[in-house]
């Protein structure tokens, strides 16, 4: 998929849309690029992504459906390689090789194109034993697999890099998530919460702490109505909302929020699709779409980024004996969360917009929590085995204030562990996190800074 015209996010969702409708079931995503032009420099910059699905339409079937598309869609005969609303080619048709007229498959020009390459590499490649499916060995015309292509010219290097950057389509922009690290701030709007819990369940004083958040540096507001600690008491989605609604639209409103992000902690699709209704950006699921079942599917329809936490049972069952079970803690919560991917991704959600939360202090002892704010990155390596693309998501991290640090640092108080959530955001940075999710901003985004400093020193 490629296009450089008009809103080329929304012309994405439509096209996958119009495929759905036309036979062809999207059953997995690659991550999505903007990328330079190639061919044809002087002409606005392209998103380029690729899916994978199965269809009952032969070769040639298809690619008049997808050419009904792109006309559909708005695409007019162009120069070649130039400015277009939407491309749809076919890179591989299974195990197919098609020479016609009108169809090249495997198609021709896959191994000169970064733009294509990476989304190839990110839906067939698995870091695991050989690499890559045996489907591209018999098809390639090149020798090497397509990782040595991918590596040849350049590979993961060339991400982030003027010519093709790995992006999450949220608002209106495309957020380079790999240049730096975000900060989430936390806003609570529940008496029972274990941090801040009722100071700011007046819509005032709710207001004052987002203003407070965004002068200290916050990109990204999380606003909570139901709280998710251990044993908390359970909302309905209607108590949910009614906590929510006003401050979130009082919170809309005020100028401070221009070009920053909202987005709301909820496990309820009703929840969602009234958050998103009155500008929220994205969704944070502590759930992963296991405590409400149609969440996937309206938060598919709504278009905005979801963020899927690992957690098992829920907050009245994660601390059970069972739930905190684990053999290699990193390797299945990497299994674990690839399944929420993948429910995700069958329910509409495209890989593009999923980021993963390792879900610190959900169905996880002390020192499981330590593991894992050290085991980012191996988590990231697990998830590759897998899947290439899954393993090239946002991943945030949520340790502020948690009871493990309070534990480590002989701090009974919350409010008295930022310099240990400091700590922690540090580490869990430099293992690879690329959105931490704090209650004092100030100290997150300087903890952020220097750890992104360092980083680019990185040997
Ligand atoms: P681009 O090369 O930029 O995709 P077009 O979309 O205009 O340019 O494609 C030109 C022609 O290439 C199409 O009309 C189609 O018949 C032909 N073609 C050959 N192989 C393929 C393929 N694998 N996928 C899509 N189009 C193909
Ligand atoms: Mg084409």
């Amino acid at each position: 998929m490629g296009s450089n015209v008009g809103d080329r996010v929304s012309t994405f969702d439509r096209a996958l849309q119009l495929m759905k409708n036309s036979g062809v079931n999207i059953t997995k995503h690659a991550c999505l690029y903007e990328t330079a032009p190639a061919y044809v420099t002087d002409q606005p910059r392209f998103l380029n992504s690729a899916v994978r699905g199965t269809t009952r339409l032969g070769p040639h079937e298809l690619l008049k459906k997808l050419k009904e598309i792109e006309k559909n869609i708005g695409r007019t005969d162009g120069i070649r390689y130039g400015p277009r609303p939407i491309d749809l080619d076919i890179l591989l048709y299974g195990n197919c090789q098609i020479d016609s007229d009108t169809l090249i498959v495997p198609h021709e020009r896959i191994h000169e194109r970064p733009f294509v390459l990476a989304p190839l590499v990110d839906l067939l490649g698995t870091s695991a034993a050989d690499g890559i499916e045996t489907s591209w060995h018999s098809l390639s015309k090149c020798s090497g697999g397509l990782f040595e292509l991918w590596h040849k010219i350049g590979g993961e290097s060339l991400i982030g890099t003027e010519g093709i950057k790995r992006v999450l389509p949220i608002g209106n922009r495309l957020l380079d998530w790999c240049e730096r690290t975000l900060v989430m701030g936390v806003l609570n709007l529940t008496p029972d919460s274990f941090s801040d819990g009722g100071k700011f369940q007046q819509v005032e004083a709710a207001i004052s702490q987002a203003k407070l958040l965004i002068s200290d540096g916050a990109d990204i507001i999380d606003i909570g109505a139901q709280s998710t600690r251990p044993f908390a008491k359970r909302l309905s989605p209607t108590e949910e909302l009614e906590r929510l609604v006003p401050v979130l639209d009082a919170i809309a409103k005020i100028p401070e929020m221009e070009g920053k992000l909202i987005s709301v902690d909820t496990f309820y699709a009703e929840v969602a699709m009234e958050a998103v209704k009155r500008g929220t950006h994205m969704i944070n699921d502590v759930s992963g779409g296991q405590l409400d079942p149609t969440i996937l599917e309206v938060v598919a329809e709504l278009g905005v980024p979801y963020v899927t936490m690992h957690m098992r049972g829920d907050p009245s069952t994660m601390q059970s004996e069972q739930n905190l079970q684990y053999g290699d803690i990193c390797k299945e919560i990497a299994s674990e969360l690839y399944a929420r991917v993948r429910e995700a991704e069958l329910s509409g959600i495209p890989l593009w917009r999923i980021v993963l939360d390792p879900g610190i202090g959900f169905s996880k002892k002390s020192e499981q929590n330590h593991e894992v704010i050290m085991g980012l990155d191996f988590i990231r390596r697990e998830m590759g085995n897998l899947s290439i693309g899954a393993s090239h998501v946002p991943i945030l991290l949520g340790p502020s204030r948690k009871r493990f640090l309070g534990e480590i640092c002989n701090r009974s108080n919350p409010v008295d562990r930022d310099v240990a959530t400091v700590a922690a955001v540090t580490a869990g940075i430099l293992n690879g996190a690329n959105i931490i999710r704090v209650h004092n901003v100030g100290y997150g985004v300087d903890a952020a800074k220097v750890s992104d400093a360092l980083l680019k020193v990185r040997r």
